[in-house]
């Protein structure tokens, strides 16, 4: 039996959240950190073709060691369900088999030969292995000796997870806390750490949490770098909790967490800035996927990022600096206030260019004084100023794209309405245009507009021409440093004050 299944199955979200940012690309670490891309197999590729994972490989066990498993997954990789540039996908957690007890590491073992010998290589440190249905594929030529180990090998299995937690978080077993009190005191105390970052001892008196940490420090001083079940660190966990108190007193020099900084060894194969980072990415997730706005990182867990990369001894400048800088999730450190990336300046300018050709070829073909439906861009002009709009009007709307472009081309200029305006009324007559209603936000909307629908978002179903031109002209984005807001439309919109805006405007019932 060969069960596989879509990735939209619930259990597959861990797979999903794991491996794929939410535009549904695969997570820009995993191809190219240093250190999460693992043996370093798996590319961009990964964005083109389907994933079909596989749940289950069953053989009755008469029929086992005779290669079945194997022909099965042969079969599947031939078969018109598969293209070139699919990929078959597989956990390396074993599916239990419901006629053993046996989950030995025996079990285990087995089960990853199977998959090795089957042209299965890990994704990053991650605990998924992917085979790809091309042949040659660097996959293919990896060793299996080479295979790096994944995050999960850093659990502590000896140490069982409190059954009651894990079905209903938040719920713990008394007893379970007082074990874990006792062997993780340091973690176990920022875990309940309430506001004003104080604990309460098992006495019952309430302490500061740096006061805890020194009394721990004095009873024993490996209790600072003690690894929990999951491999964490009490610098570890008290990134991940956000806890600034923690994270300062734990790396005074006295105590020596210095070192913690760098420790990889945990279950999210993180560091604890990195902890701490996908604690704010899964936060923004539930946010943004919940179909709330999401308004930037808070300030106090910025302070803790800041405060970790500093004692990692990088140099970021002023907190108020970092802050500006991280805020809305920049991950090159060149977006103009934090969220307009190079990348998504140099397209805006890009298309801007190109319409403004196109408007400018379009002009040429309008007849008498009001301006005709099919003219470039007009359809994402409200319905009562296309209406009235003249041929003056047109190139009022022709000069705001151009200015669009001319903010987008000056570094470290926003091109909010307002300073698009401005650089408009240089390189044309917008009089008229303002005067019938016309706003920058409809240059703005119809140039953003293009740039997403032919980015890997878009579905390339821009209706104002094919746009070939401006492919040519981005070739040279390779050089631009990527940043994770180079597809964060939403946010640019939200930032120009473009959320009401939406074109192109259709006739009523249209
Ligand atoms: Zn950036």
């Amino acid at each position: 039996m060969l069960d596989v299944s879509g990735l939209d199955m619930p259990p597959r979200f861990e797979f999903w959240s794991k491996l794929f940012d939410k535009h549904g690309f695969v997570k820009r670490e995993l191809v190219r950190h240093e250190h999460h891309k693992g043996s370093g197999c798996w590319g961009w590729e990964l964005n083109q073709g389907m994933l079909v994972y596989v749940d289950v490989v069953w053989v009755d066990p008469p029929y086992r060691r005779q290669g079945v498993g194997s022909l099965m997954l042969r079969r599947l990789l031939e078969s018109k369900h598969i293209e070139p540039f699919d990929f078959l996908v597989a956990c390396e957690t074993p599916t239990q088999d419901p006629h053993s007890h046996d989950h030995s590491s025996e079990i285990r073992r087995r089960h990853m030969g199977f998959l090795h010998r089957n042209h299965f290589r890990r994704l990053g440190r991650t605990p998924f292995l992917l085979c790809s249905a091309i042949s040659n594929h660097p996959s293919r030529k990896r060793l299996v000796l080479n295979e790096p180990l994944s995050n999960l090998e850093y659990e502590d299995k000896s140490d069982p997870v409190d059954p009651l937690e894990l079905l209903f978080p938040g719920m713990r077993d008394p007893d379970a806390v007082s074990r874990n009190a006792a062997k993780y005191p340091i973690h176990e105390a920022i875990g309940r750490i309430l506001d004003r970052d104080v604990v309460y001892t098992p006495l019952g008196e309430e302490i500061s949490i740096s006061t805890f940490i020194q009394q721990q420090f004095v009873r024993d001083p490996s209790s600072l770098h003690v690894r929990n079940r999951k491999g964490y660190t009490p610098l570890h966990a008290a990134a991940a909790h956000k806890n600034l108190t923690a994270v300062q007193a734990l790396l005074q020099p006295q105590y020596k967490c210095q070192a913690d900084l760098s420790r990889r060894d945990n279950v999210e194969g993180a560091t604890p800035l990195e902890i701490l980072m996908l604690v704010l990415q899964k936060e923004r997730e539930v946010t943004e996927s919940s179909g709330k706005s999401w308004w930037g990182y808070p300030e106090r867990p910025l302070k803790v990022a800041w405060t970790l990369k500093r004692a990692d001894g990088l140099d970021i400048g002023t907190l108020s600096q970092f802050v500006v800088k991280s805020r809305w999730g920049c991950t090159c450190g060149h977006c103009t206030s934090g969220w307009f990336s190079p990348l998504m300046r140099r397209s805006m300018a890009c298309f801007a260019s190109s319409l403004s050709s196109k408007m400018q070829a379009s002009k040429s073909t309008m007849r008498g004084h009001v301006a005709q439906v099919d003219l470039v861009g007009l359809k994402y002009l409200p319905l009562r100023i296309r209406n009235a709009t003249t041929l003056a009007g047109y190139e009022g709307f022709l000069a705001v794209v151009r200015g669009v472009e001319a903010v987008c081309r000056t570094a470290d200029q926003i091109p909010t309405p307002l300073v698009v305006l401005q650089a408009s009324a240089g390189l044309g007559d917008i009089s008229e245009y303002v005067d019938l209603g016309g706003r920058a936000e409809y240059a703005l909307d119809i140039v953003l507009h293009a740039a997403q629908s032919l980015s890997p978002l878009g579905d390339g179903t821009f209706g104002e021409g094919t746009f070939e031109d401006v492919t040519e002209d981005l070739e040279d984005v390779l050089c631009l440093p990527p940043c994770e807001n180079d597809l964060e439309f939403v946010l640019v919109r939200r930032h120009l004050r473009l959320c009401d805006i939406a074109g192109p405007h259709h006739e009523h019932g249209m």
